[in-house]
């Protein structure tokens, strides 16, 4: 029997209004596992409706008493650790050893993280003159769609949500299509930790009908989107006729530089994690890689060697390193990304096909890929691929590498590896992304701002920064005079 799911509307769980429902697949066997419902602009309505009438409350509640409601979220997100991995095992093909370790702690972890920095945020007082007080406050937008992506189905929505919550606004989350179980538990315990009803409400959809109905709603003061660039493209012009606020978090296509001078058994290790955790489907994986001409070979042969030893194929053995992508027409989507580098002149040094074990053969995997020889004018080095498939091409001078790394359309991360720091800042600071790391791949922290530029979007996820997206700054001016004198006077009298 498959497990049946309902959505969260005004603090209750309901079906569709059609009765019709998404079938969600465990991408490493293909089983079905369970089913949520396939919601429509009737619930989208609903749960605004219900956004907006707990709005006042929760916004005129005590930032403290707030914050408290996050902290025992944090909590319950702990006590439900195994539930909550399991499912994201199961929806997104991550193995059990990531989601317990990493995802599932990281959602408490930040969630604490914005209850404590958010009681810090501050207003300012202005000395415009003695005369007046002229002093700013930051309020809540109101209501916000938060539409997140399948590739971390649970630290993407608790990214949003973390912080619009605290902040006083109410939510309406639209979890992606093929994986949605995780944020309708979380949603589950955040009732359980007391958020009231009607202050967070999970729908989900399909994106054309339910997210683009979120981001048309005149109620919705603001949709927070990470997604592919072209939904946020399309959700840009869609929110033009109301005027409404948008946060893009969209796709990379990140460059991973190693220098002459790099050590380079640091850098494949680096390379390992960036292009593969995940199996790739991180929007700042490492997926293009220039490698100076003299470290190449060295990079590439030891590289290969590294990534032989990744370990895929049942995703619920604590052992297993690298799942599935995370549904069919995804691995699709990678392999011909793997046919057009072989069709562009690039030379297979690993992997390319699919595995074929028994654990395998019934899920969606793609075996990590290593291309070398390759160029930027090859479609695997423009586009994101977002799967285990990487590119290397080598670079003569410094110059040339950072004109290679900034001609993509692209701008979310870059890494730089170097034992010379000075050099390293020096090409970050030419690099344009909105991070660069240096001697390492894909580090991420809760007090750290995440966000890109050109078409990887703005705006900033995670930080105290992330508390300017989901707050508006108003200005309120007290004259003090008590005679009729005003700043303006000589002007009209
Ligand atoms: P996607 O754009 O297909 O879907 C994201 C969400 O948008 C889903 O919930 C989907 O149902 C919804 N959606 C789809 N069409 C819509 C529409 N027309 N209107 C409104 N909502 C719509 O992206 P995906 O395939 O789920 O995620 C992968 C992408 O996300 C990659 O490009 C990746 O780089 C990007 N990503 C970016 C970041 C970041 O921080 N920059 C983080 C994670 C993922």
């Amino acid at each position: 029997m498959v497990q049946q799911f309902k959505v969260l509307i005004n603090g209750e769980w309901k079906d569709s209004s059609t009765g019709e429902k998404l079938d969600i697949v465990n991408p490493a066997t293909g089983e079905i596992i369970g089913q949520a419902p396939k919601c429509s602009e009737i619930e989208v309505n609903e749960a605004v409706a219900a956004a907006a009438k707990a709005a006042p409350a929760w916004a005129g509640m005590p930032m403290s008493e707030r914050s408290k409601l996050l902290l025992a979220s944090s909590r319950l997100i702990m006590e439900n650790i195994e539930e909550l991995a399991k499912l994201e095992t199961l929806e997104q093909g991550s193995p059990i050893r990531k989601t317990m370790n990493f995802d599932v702690p990281l959602c408490a972890e930040q969630l604490e993280y914005f209850a404590g920095t958010a009681r810090a945020i501050k207003g300012e007082t202005l000395p415009v003159g003695p005369w007046c007080l002229s002093s700013t406050v930051r309020e809540p937008l109101g209501v916000v769609g938060l539409i997140t992506p399948w590739n971390f189905p649970a630290l993407m929505v608790i990214w949003k949500l973390g912080a619009a919550l605290v902040t006083g606004n109410t939510c309406i989350v639209k979890p992606p299509s093929t994986a949605p179980l995780t944020t309708l538990k979380l949603g589950e315990i955040m009732m359980e930790a007391g958020i009231p009803a009607g202050v967070v409400n999970v729908i989900t959809g399909p994106g054309s009908q339910v997210g683009e109905a979120l981001v048309q709603h005149p109620d919705v003061a603001k949709i927070g989107f990470t997604g592919d660039t072209a939904t946020g493209k399309r959700i840009m012009k869609l929110a033009s006729d109301t005027v409404k606020q948008v946060g893009l978090e969209l796709g990379g296509k990140n460059a991973f530089v190693v220098l002459e001078d790099a050590d380079v058994d640091a850098a494949v290790e680096g390379a390992i994690f960036g292009g593969f955790f995940n199996s790739g489907q991180v929007c700042a994986a490492a997926s293009r890689f220039y490698i100076h001409e003299s470290v190449y070979d060295e990079f590439a042969d030891k590289y290969v060697k590294a990534a032989k030893k990744l370990k895929y194929g049942d995703t619920m053995n604590m052992e297993t390193v690298i799942g599935p992508v995370a549904y069919k027409a995804h691995r699709d989507t990678v392999e011909s990304y793997i046919e057009s580098a072989k069709k562009d002149g690039a030379t297979l040094l690993l992997g390319g096909k699919r595995p074929t074990t028994k654990e395998t053969k019934n899920g969606y995997f793609v075996a990590p890929t290593i291309f070398g020889d390759c160029n930027n004018n090859m479609k695997m080095m423009r586009e994101e691929i977002f799967g285990p498939v990487v590119g290397l091409a080598k670079f003569k001078t410094n110059e040339e590498v950072v004109e290679l790394v900034n001609d993509s359309p692209f701008g979310l991360s870059a890494s730089v590896w170097t034992k010379n720091a000075r050099l390293g800042i020096t090409l970050a600071n030419q690099i344009k992304a909105g991070t660069v790391w240096i001697n390492e791949h894909l580090i991420i922290f809760c007090e750290t701002p995440w966000g890109g530029c050109k078409e990887s979007g703005w705006g900033k996820d995670l930080s105290t920064m992330v508390f300017d997206e989901y707050t508006k700054v108003k200005h309120i001016y007290v004259d003090l005079n008590e005679g009729p004198e005003k700043p303006w006077y000589g002007i009209l009298k």
